[in-house]
């Protein structure tokens, strides 16, 4: 399947991407996490992206597009992705789906994770990341055993620079203005299915994997 997950920052992508692409068996594309990847590596890309990122604002799309088309290449995603953060407004969705036809493909489905902006505060307020796996956790609603230290893998969890109250704000205001519009493109498309991502981590995945098997049936 090829599906794509929407929703503001903090409403839970990363966290639902790992359950659902591995009940699927596909690849979980985060371009979040890849763009930190090159952060943390030191790459001309991670360069170019750092001070975008910490501001909360998008990278520009010339640089983001190339990236995922590379990824897509890659041979683990031929039968199936599943895209977190990707597109993040109508001009990169509108090159994906050209990216797509251009293999006689498209996307499946687009789920929206809805969460209110209250709670979204409260999940990037506590978000923790650890530097060696990349697992999110929360320091009250999904803590690690020791804190500070991933149960996973045993690295050191850190606060993104950009989970900062201030730029907290900002990114939910890039989210309204740039990235919400891609609601409406999609339902026009007719792939749009919304998914309540509140409660517990485990109910908000039965929700998405039931829309997604809906879809399979
Ligand atoms: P969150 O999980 O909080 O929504 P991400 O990890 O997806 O945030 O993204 C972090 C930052 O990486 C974004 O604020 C943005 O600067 C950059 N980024 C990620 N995906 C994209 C994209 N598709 N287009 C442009 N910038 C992106
Ligand atoms: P996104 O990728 O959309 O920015 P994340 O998956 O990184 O969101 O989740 C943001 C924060 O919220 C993390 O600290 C995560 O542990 C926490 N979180 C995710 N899902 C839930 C949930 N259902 N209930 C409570 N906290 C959650």
């Amino acid at each position: 399947m090829r599906v794509v997950l929407v929703g503001p920052p903090g409403a839970g992508k990363g966290t639902q991407a790992q359950f659902i692409a591995s009940h699927l068996s596909i690849p979980k594309i985060s371009t979040g996490d890849i763009f930190r990847a090159n952060v943390s590596g030191g790459t001309e890309l991670g360069k170019l992206a750092k001070g975008f990122m910490d501001r909360g604002d998008l990278v520009p799309d010339e640089v983001t597009i190339a990236m995922v088309r590379d990824r897509l290449a890659e041979n683990d995603a031929q039968e199936g992705f599943l895209l977190d953060g990707f597109p993040r407004n109508v001009a990169q969705a509108e090159v994906l789906k050209k990216m797509l036809a251009d293999f006689g493909i498209g996307l499946d489905l687009v789920l929206e994770l809805v969460v209110d902006d209250d709670e979204v505060v409260r999940r990037l307020a506590g978000r923790r990341t650890c530097r060696s796996c990349g697992k999110v956790w929360h320091v009250d609603f999904d803590p690690p055993k020791v804190d500070g230290i991933c149960d996973a893998c045993g690295g050191e969890l850190f606060q993104r620079d950009d989970d900062r109250e201030e730029t907290i704000r900002h990114r939910l205001e890039v989210y309204q203005e740039q990235t919400a519009p891609l609601i409406s493109f999609y339902a026009d498309e007719g792939i749009l299915r919304g998914v309540d991502a509140t409660g517990p981590v485990e109910e908000v995945t039965q929700r998405a994997m039931s829309e997604l098997r809906r879809f399979a049936d």
